[in-house]
């Protein structure tokens, strides 16, 4: 079986099982997906409607400028 790793650009982590919906977190595709650990600490305060970090924020903007 394929491993499958974390769609966040800043993580590589590798999937366990289905993974999580990454949205709204991250424009990525519906075949994206990302690890426990990012779904816990980026992905469920985003939904909450809780600030993203500048920090993360930068990061990810970085990454898709690529
Ligand atoms: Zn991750």
């Amino acid at each position: 079986m394929k491993k499958k790793y974390c769609s966040n650009p800043i993580c590589n982590n590798e999937i366990k099982g289905v993974g999580n919906n990454p949205q709204p977190l991250l424009n990525l595709k519906v075949t994206d997906s990302v690890c426990d650990s990012c779904n816990e600490e980026y992905v469920i305060p985003a939904r909450l409607g809780e600030p993203v970090s500048e920090f993360l924020k930068l990061m990810i903007l970085g990454f898709q400028k690529n």
